[in-house]
């Protein structure tokens, strides 16, 4: 029945009814509850610093590997064999990697003196032929190194194989020498430099302070904080035998931690550095064991181009950087106060004025007071993630009007609409409507979008293009629902309160400030007038808890 025509509802009066137990049972129960909860905001407000805002690190890494190391290498010249001992360095055993990982050789396999001409196959079980029957002229074979000739030649004794256009002579088919031939490498160090930015705080540090000993070795105990790592002990350190992961090669992550507390007075930003075996450690297990690649060094002798093949076994260490900074932030605080306070009976309101840069934020009880008139504590509007203008566009292509059909179909249903002449003295910008809630609660909906006299925020072209769009406000449901009926009874309904969640994401950024934010007066009854409700009165702002 419509509210301003019933002469029995005109003479009615609401309010609550209090029973107030005198009990000290009760009361102890109702106290020690209340301080049992308290201590508990309090705790976890403290320990797990909720009143932070945390942001993700950035970082950039350098890395500089250095160490001697020596292997022996059987040559064979002029028939006979012998030992030669070489001396490798830094430029020998590392290669550059990209991303923030770094390689070191450990063992290799060298085939010298290789040239582009005919030669057989090394004898494997695929490559055997007794005839030329075996062997396809043209046949590339992904698993082989060059391109069959057609022809069966001997190999070596009575071993015959398919002879291949290639780099000759081709590469044997060889383990991993055992042990490893760089397995000196265990006491090479690399020193780590990591510069790391928490842009939104405005702050960069480095693992490597002014002062720093840089003769150290990291210990993890002992050394904490040493940039300089021992390969050896990075090993030990996750249970590996240096040694053994030196024949196969292998990848192991080291892991770079950063969890900074920047507030000034309980400043804290070191990195924790861990390691991680980041291959199947099982190697006899698994199908391709180990890390390896090859590489070539190409040389001309006698105006031939020759080069030598070294198939490299090494370890890559990746380096991985992650953590978070974390700062005081009010909004943070004001949110997660805001959250708890509702289990002791009040709740934050919060709210927006247009000529004005601040969000107001509301702690107290009303108290039949008008919401306009209530002072509240200034918050910070929160930065805006521009992110979330790519969904503008979303509202932006309204659909043209149909020709011959009129834009609004539903006709204004003046029973549930307040007057419009009697405008409240609250109102500044001249659009507000009278709220039509009980007397109790009537205070919450007097709120003008301005807090001095000027323009209307309904007026503004934005208004439109973002809560009033019937299009952009079926995508937003269809979104969430995409079989949703858009035709049935309660539409206007659901499009009504989408309406104002458009409203108050937009004016107040924040999720967690949006669902204590209250629409002004003449937004809520634009809304309304757009999506009207056919039957009964609108129960208006109730809070989430
Ligand atoms: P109803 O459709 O008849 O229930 O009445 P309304 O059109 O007033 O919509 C009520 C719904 O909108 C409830 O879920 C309210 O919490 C929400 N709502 C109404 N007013 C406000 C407001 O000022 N701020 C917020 N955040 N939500 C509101
Ligand atoms: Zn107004
Ligand atoms: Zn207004």
């Amino acid at each position: 029945m419509p509210a301003c025509c019933s002469w029995s509802e005109v003479f009615q009066y609401e309010t609550n009814k209090v029973t107030r137990i005198q009990s000290t049972n009760y009361g102890t129960i109702k106290w020690v509850l209340h301080v049992i909860v308290f201590s508990y905001v309090c705790f976890a407000l403290v320990s797990d610093k909720l009143y932070q805002r945390k942001e993700p690190v950035i970082s950039s890494v350098h890395t500089k590997v250095k160490g001697i190391a020596e292997v022996k290498e059987e040559v064979v010249a002029d028939g006979m064999k012998r030992l030669v001992r070489t001396v490798l360095d830094t430029a020998d055993y590392t290669f550059p990697l990209q991303g923030n990982s770094f390689f070191v050789m450990t063992n290799f396999l060298k085939t010298e003196g290789q040239e582009q001409r005919l030669c057989p196959e090394y004898p494997t079980r695929r490559t055997l032929c007794s005839s030329d029957r075996g062997c396809k002229k043209g046949w590339m074979d992904p698993q082989s190194k060059g391109i069959q000739t057609g022809r069966c030649v001997v190999y070596r004794g009575n071993q015959k194989t398919c002879e291949v256009a290639a780099w000759c002579p081709i590469e044997a088919v060889e383990e991993a020498p055992r042990p490893a031939r760089l397995s000196s490498a265990e006491n090479f160090t690399v020193l780590i430099k990591n510069n790391v930015d928490f842009p939104g705080h405005n702050y960069t540090t480095r693992n490597i302070l002014p002062g720093l000993n840089i003769t150290c070795t990291f210990h993890k105990t002992q050394n904490p904080q040493c940039p300089i790592f021992r390969l050896g002990d990075i090993f030990r350190e996750t249970g590996d035998n240096f040694s053994d992961v030196a024949i196969q090669g292998g990848i192991m992550g080291i892991e770079i931690y950063w969890d900074c507390n920047l507030d000034s007075w309980s400043h804290h930003c070191r990195p924790k550095y861990s390691f991680r075996r980041l291959d199947d450690k099982t190697t006899n297990e698994s199908l391709y064991p180990g890390y390896n690649f090859r590489y070539a060094k190409y040389y001309k002798e006698n105006n031939v181009e020759k080069r030598t093949l070294i198939k490299v076994f090494g370890i890559r260490f990746d380096i991985l950087v992650f953590g978070t900074g974390g700062k005081f932030d009010i909004i943070q605080l004001v949110v997660y106060v805001g959250s708890t306070l509702s289990y002791f009976g009040l709740t934050l309101k919060y709210v927006s004025f247009v000529d004005e840069s601040h969000i107001r934020m509301i702690d107290k009880q009303l108290l039949g007071k008008s919401l306009q008139h209530v002072k509240g504590q200034e918050v910070p509007r929160p930065p805006l993630d521009f992110t979330d203008l790519t969904k503008l566009p979303l509202s932006l292509h309204d659909p043209p009007p149909i020709p011959g059909q009129p834009e609004e179909m539903q006709p204004l249903r003046e029973e549930v609409t307040p007057k419009s002449r009697d405008r409240p003295s609250w109102c500044k910008c001249g659009s507000c409507l009278p709220s039509q809630l009980p007397e109790r609660r009537r205070c919450l909906e007097e709120l003008c979008c301005r807090r001095k006299p000027g323009a209307c925020i309904t007026t503004s072209q934005l208004f439109g293009k973002l809560v009033l769009s019937r299009h952009a406000l079926q995508c937003l449901l269809l979104y969430q629902e995409p079989l949703l009926a858009l035709e049935a009874e309660d539409t206007n309904s659901r499009l009504r309160h989408c309406a104002y969640r458009c409203y108050t994401t937009w004016r107040f950024g924040s999720q967690d400030m949006a669902d204590f934010a209250i629409l002004p007066s003449c937004c809520r009854w634009r809304i309304r007038r757009e999506f009207p409700k056919s039957k009964g009165q609108y129960s208006g702002f109730r809070s989430p808890y």
